[in-house]
């Protein structure tokens, strides 16, 4: 398996700058990703964390967000599992993890985020945003999550669109947020990646 055959929607580019960042939180705490789909992004940040002795919770439901659903512009059939009639992407993302022998660097918690932010008590390194599109989603994302981060640990969003035209508003929306709370500045977009640092 390379990666490029991983199902997912994070190109070189942007997978280049998540390493890169990735590499900087070993020493700062574990990495967590909100919206782990088929593991694309999971396996990147992990094959890191596997060099540098470091660990990846990676959250999802594994039922899709409103874009992949049945009908819809995102949609995936061969994600779709027939016998419950639901979008399905863990068993796709399992065998994608098998394959990269990351298994003890990569942690899935198939669970809603918001559900899963309320015990959390464990101080992260780096959260990376790339869960629901919809502004509810984007914003509990955003206002659960990063207080966990470290102070010089960042805080990455995925899908931010500064112009209209390229793209949906609300991972734009925390983007500006984090920036206006005064706990954030930002080091750099690459496409839609964006990376922030906490101050
Ligand atoms: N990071 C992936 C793409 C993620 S797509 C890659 O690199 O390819 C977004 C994912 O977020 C979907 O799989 C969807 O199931 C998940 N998601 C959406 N809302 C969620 C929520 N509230 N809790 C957990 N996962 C969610
Ligand atoms: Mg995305």
């Amino acid at each position: 398996m390379t990666l490029n055959t991983v199902k997912g929607f994070l190109d070189n580019t942007e997978g280049k700058e998540l390493a890169k960042i990735a590499k900087q939180c070993s020493k700062l705490g574990p990495c967590l990703e909100i919206g782990t789909y088929c593991g694309k992004s999971a396996l990147i940040i992990g094959n890191v964390c596997k060099k540098n002795k470091n660990i990846l919770f990676t959250i999802d439901h594994h039922t899709g967000s409103e874009e992949h659903q049945l009908g819809e512009e995102y949609h995936d059939s061969d994600l779709f599992d027939q016998n419950i009639s639901c979008f399905n992407s863990l068993p796709e993302f399992l065998r994608n993890l098998r394959e990269s022998n990351l298994a003890n660097f990569v942690l899935p918690l198939v669970a809603d985020s918001e559900e899963t932010s309320k015990n959390w008590e464990i101080p992260l390194g780096m959260v990376f945003i790339d869960g629901g599109h919809s502004r509810e989603s984007a914003n509990a994302d955003y206002t659960n999550w990063a207080p966990h981060i470290v102070k010089s640990g960042f805080l990455l969003i995925h899908d931010v669109f500064p112009d209209p035209k390229d793209g949906g508003r609300p991972p734009y929306e925390i983007f500006c947020k984090a920036k206006e709370s005064g706990n954030f500045e930002e080091i750099s977009l690459t496409r839609s990646l964006a990376v922030l640092k906490k101050i």
